[in-house]
């Protein structure tokens, strides 16, 4: 549906769930993309997967759990491709965290990966994108920002609620050098974050349609906010929960 080809785009914590669902079909539109993650052994693993389609890859690992990571993977991938029309920052953490159990070590940990690693990826690639005059980026957040943090603990909520804030600050500075950002806010997906949440949780939530998205449903979205179909919408979350929200 798309025609993607002569484009980059980097997809931060691709090498599993969302974000390789992301990858592999701006890879399928033709795009060259950055695979990340926390190890290299991960990573060419999922770029060899990849390449087995024929497309391009570029592998770019990186720990988040230290944020200035993210200013060198960005880079790494601009060096590698000469070009950077697209990121998303898609890399997180969450776990089932009462507020009782919280200290600033697990607080900040979620911090350092949900929100402070996308926040200096961002400008990274803000800086590359205004030079050129284009670019778009989307974040990664989820219904927990707009809410509790339900299954997920207080620090995953708060960091992505950081996220959709961050997500319209830079909207609005970037704007006007033709640089569109938006963010996504996933219900439930069936991936390995949610696979650890137990059954009888998993059957409590009421989904009204009934079932937990797949994450070619959250990439097909992406897509679509990357794409000149969307060249008016910027600084908006997207909802993709099933109705969950409502
Ligand atoms: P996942 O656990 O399957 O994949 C997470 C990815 O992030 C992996 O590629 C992992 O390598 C990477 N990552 C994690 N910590 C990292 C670190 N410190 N450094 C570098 N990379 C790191 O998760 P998923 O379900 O595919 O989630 C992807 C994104 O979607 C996350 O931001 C998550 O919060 C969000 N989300 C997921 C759901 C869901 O139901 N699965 C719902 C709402 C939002």
């Amino acid at each position: 549906m798309y025609d993607l080809s002569n484009k980059a785009f980097l997809i931060t914590g691709s090498t599993r769930g969302i974000g390789n669902a992301i990858a592999r079909a701006l890879a399928m539109a033709g795009a060259t993309v950055g695979i990340h993650g926390r190890t290299p052994e991960k990573v060419k693993m999922a770029c060899d997967q990849l390449s087995e389609t024929g497309k391009r890859t570029v592998p770019v690992p990186g720990d988040f759990s230290e944020p200035e990571v993210a200013a060198d993977t960005v880079r790494a991938f601009y060096k590698a491709t000469g070009r950077l029309d697209g990121l998303i920052n898609n890399a997180g953490i969450g776990k089932a965290l009462s507020f009782r159990g919280m200290t600033l070590n697990k607080w900040r940990n979620t911090f350092s990966t949900n929100l402070e690693a996308a926040m200096i990826a961002s400008r990274e690639a803000y800086v590359i994108m205004r030079e050129k005059g284009c670019g778009g980026i989307v974040n990664i957040a989820s219904l927990a920002a707009h809410g509790p943090g339900k299954w997920m603990g207080a620090d995953y909520a708060a960091s992505k609620a950081g996220l959709v804030s961050i997500t319209q600050s830079l909207a609005f500075e970037a704007a006007k050098f033709g640089i569109r950002v938006n963010a996504i806010s996933p219900g439930m997906v069936e991936t390995d974050m949610t696979s650890m949440l137990p059954e009888e949780t998993k059957k409590s939530i009421n989904i009204p349609l009934g079932r937990f998205a797949k994450p070619g449903e959250i990439a097909d979205a992406v897509l679509f906010l990357l794409s000149d179909d969307s060249a008016y919408i910027t600084g908006q979350v997207l909802h993709i929960d099933g109705g969950l929200w409502m």
